[in-house]
């Protein structure tokens, strides 16, 4: 998956990698996704292979219909009983695209042939489509939404809701005239403008009856629904009492989709600690060239996951920054490899420290695959077959037990569950040379014994995470991590804005 294409790329607890969209549910309905949950053209057909080279089909013709779209049909359901113990009420199927893609309608197909299969009262079509505004002639245009709706219903759905995208809010008459011509009642035509906050949605939603709508369509009897923890997240995102700039160093630097999960959890950490969080992207190749000025005058820095050499050097330059001058630091997964990289090289006088990854003949490989660690001097022997790149990612949630009296203890209590997505580990070979010198393992996994999470004591706040906790933030409960972060944060703020009032005085 690639960030220019999906944006980032999320993972389940259970090791999937799959589109964002995921992450936005998970984040939403506070539920976990499961790796059948996604699932893509590519593994239907591969199903479907499967099952006829096994006989499965009795030698029958291998058609779209019925064979694709019945596998489709099954993914649905297979999905639905994952959650929930298999007791789930209500499936939530998108299907990606757009109506008249070649590429998706196998999947339009399906979903009509199950809505027959299940009967009046055990589906809804919810059709979301786009109402451009044209500057120039200064209107809302219908027609395409009135189109996208004709195409759907030549391939035999009805759609029973109409969510359309605007950037502004749809006037009355528009919503009559797509009501008219799309067959949908005015009510079932609902505007969805960009909102300054993606949890303000669920509430505009709310006010026009989406919720009732579909439950009517379901023959859901429910409560009325209460919304009172998204107002108030909503209100606290808008009324902060505090004020912090962070700097993240990465490369991706204008495709903040490419982070979208840990923009997320660093403003869900500010709504919990009320505080507004800017996010200042930095191009750590800026600082390969310009050095770390950019850097001054930033309330924290966070170096995120990525993979490749470029831009390294200028990460481990913004970590020494943080490092020697006492700004808290976050490392995610790749940040906490570097991070190591930077005390090897800096601190134990490792000149040339690296990750085999972007060096492969370093004279000290602090960070490497586990197949290439060989003996005690962490001197690699034997290199492992890299040719299989897909295959040889640790992937997924892992249980681990934290180190009593670290700073991740306090973080995390005495365990940690978070998700992987990662080739290259900490070298066990160098811990106690970087351990003798203050940086300290704070958490190993139980039966590989790698170093998990990684701290400096002697710092106010210094931590590096093999693992991604941005996937398992949610806007409501937040997240302890970035909670503790953003606190550090604040004090970093709140004593360099004390020194200079010092300074005046
Ligand atoms: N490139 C590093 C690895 O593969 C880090 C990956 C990441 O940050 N997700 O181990």
């Amino acid at each position: 998956m690639s960030p220019f294409q999906h944006g980032e790329v999320f993972v389940t607890e259970d090791g999937a990698e799959t589109d964002l969209d995921l992450g936005h549910y998970e984040r939403f309905i506070s539920a976990k996704m499961k790796r059948v949950n996604n699932f893509t053209t590519g593994q239907i057909y591969e199903s479907v292979i499967k099952k006829e080279r096994r006989g499965e089909y009795l030698g029958k013709t291998v058609q779209v219909i019925p064979h694709i779209t019945n596998e489709i049909q099954e993914f649905i359901e297979r999905g639905a009983r994952a959650a929930w113990e298999g007791k789930t009420d209500v499936a939530i199927v998108e299907i990606g695209g757009t109506v008249g893609d070649i590429e998706s309608l196998p999947f339009v197909e399906a979903a009509r042939q199950m809505s027959l299969r299940l009967g009046r009262g055990s589906c809804c079509f919810v059709h979301l489509t786009l109402v451009p505004f044209v500057p120039s002639a200064g209107e809302l245009k219908t027609k395409p939404t009135q189109h996208s709706v004709q195409k759907l219903r030549e391939i035999g759905i009805s759609p029973d809701v109409l969510l359309c995208r605007a950037d502004r809010p749809i006037p009355e008459e528009e919503r009559a005239k797509i009501s008219l011509f799309s067959n949908v009642p005015l009510n079932a035509v609902i505007s969805v403008w960009d909102a300054d906050s993606i949890y303000k949605v669920p509430s505009m939603l709310h006010k026009q009856g989406l919720d009732e709508i579909v439950c009517f369509a379901l023959g859901i009897v429910s409560r009325p629904a209460d919304l009172s923890a998204w107002d108030k997240l909503a209100y606290a995102l808008e009324h902060p009492e505090h004020e912090i700039r962070i700097g993240m160093v990465g490369k991706y630097v204008d495709l903040s989709d490419s982070y979208k999960s840990l923009n997320e959890a660093l403003t869900h950490a500010g709504i919990h600690t009320r505080t507004r969080v800017t996010i200042e992207y930095v191009d750590s190749e800026e600082i390969e060239r310009e050095g770390t000025a950019v850097l001054k005058n930033l309330d924290a820095i966070l170096v995120p996951g990525g993979f490749g050499k470029r831009g390294t050097e200028g990460k481990i330059k913004a970590i020494q920054f943080a490092r020697e001058n006492k700004v808290p630091y976050l490392g995610i997964c790749l940040g906490m490899q570097l991070a190591t990289i930077e005390f090897a090289r800096n601190v134990c006088g490792l000149a040339g420290a690296n990750s085999t990854e972007f060096d492969p003949d370093t004279p000290h490989p602090v960070v490497a695959l586990i197949t290439e660690w060989t003996d005690r001097t962490g001197r690699i022997e034997r290199r492992s077959d890299q040719s299989d790149l897909g295959g040889t990612m640790r992937l997924g949630a892992q249980r681990v037990p934290v180190e009593p009296g670290t700073l991740a203890y306090r973080v995390y209590g005495s365990e940690v569950n978070e998700r992987h997505r990662h080739r290259y580990e900490v070298n066990n070979a160098y811990v106690p040379q970087l351990e003798a010198k203050g940086y300290k393992v704070s958490a190993r996994t139980p039966t590989e014994n790698l170093p998990e999470m990684m701290e400096l004591p002697a710092h106010p706040f210094f931590i590096g995470v093999q693992f991604h906790p941005e996937f398992t933030s949610t806007p409501r409960g937040g997240h302890p991590l970035f909670k503790a972060y953003i606190e550090a944060a604040l004090a970093c703020e709140q004593a360099r804005r004390t020194a200079a009032l010092q300074k005046v005085a």
